[in-house]
């Protein structure tokens, strides 16, 4: 059987980063936000329940989604993220569920990165054990400055939407504090490998 850890952390905290760490090592990954784009790439599955329940004014004349214009829909309104989280979280749900079986059964354990495993409890019934990344505000706000020019009011709305850092750490099985280069990350990385590598199911 293998063992699935959900990986997740805060904006800029570094789970991306860390997820590549464990795929170097020839851990298997799946990514929910990577299935979410998937779906509501062009032909996805949930563009026809998209444009019945939140409008086709979201689309471009193409038949796409019109991704800029989502992205302001969903910021607008909460009411807006609930509708679009109740269409596309069951899929993503349901998408993550065939890819852990098509995995290879004699691998010891997989990687599940969820970056709203904290907010989004269904998805923690994926996983045996949940693994945080954390770092100090400071420093995630000035990683995602650089990794997308994005400005720190913005960086700090998206944040002021996630769960907050405790409520991450409530639901930690393991936690990984990414304060320092990407080396010592991929150190604390491998050192965490060692540990799932000797995990066995009675030990969960
Ligand atoms: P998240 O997925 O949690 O939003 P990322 O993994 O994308 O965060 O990290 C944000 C940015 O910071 C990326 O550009 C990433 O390469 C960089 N980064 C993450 N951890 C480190 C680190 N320890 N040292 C240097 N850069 C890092």
């Amino acid at each position: 059987m293998t063992l699935w850890i959900g990986l997740s952390g805060g904006i800029g905290s570094g789970k991306s980063k860390a997820a590549s760490c464990f795929a170097a090592l020839g851990v298997p990954v799946l990514n929910a936000d990577e299935i979410s784009h998937q779906l509501t790439a062009p032909q996805g599955l949930a563009l026809p329940a998209i444009r019945k329940r939140c409008g086709n004014n979201l689309f471009q004349a193409d038949g796409n989604l019109d991704r800029q214009q989502l992205r302001n829909w969903v910021f607008a309104d909460p009411h807006n993220r609930k509708l679009l989280e109740n269409i596309l979280h069951p899929l993503i749900w349901q998408s993550l569920q065939q890819a852990k079986q098509q995995i290879s059964s004699n691998q010891h354990y997989g990687i599940i990165e969820i970056p709203l495993l904290a907010e989004k409890p269904e998805f923690q019934q994926l996983v045996q054990r949940i693994l945080i990344i954390e770092a100090p505000v400071d420093i995630c706000i000035q990683r995602v400055q650089q990794r997308s020019g994005l400005d720190e009011t913005t960086i700090r709305a998206i944040m002021a939407q996630q769960t907050d850092s405790n409520s991450r750490k409530a639901i930690a099985d393991d936690i990984i504090i990414n304060d320092g280069n990407w080396q010592e990350l991929n150190q604390k990385v491998i050192q965490q490998h060692h540990f799932y590598q000797a995990l066995t199911p009675s030990k969960l």
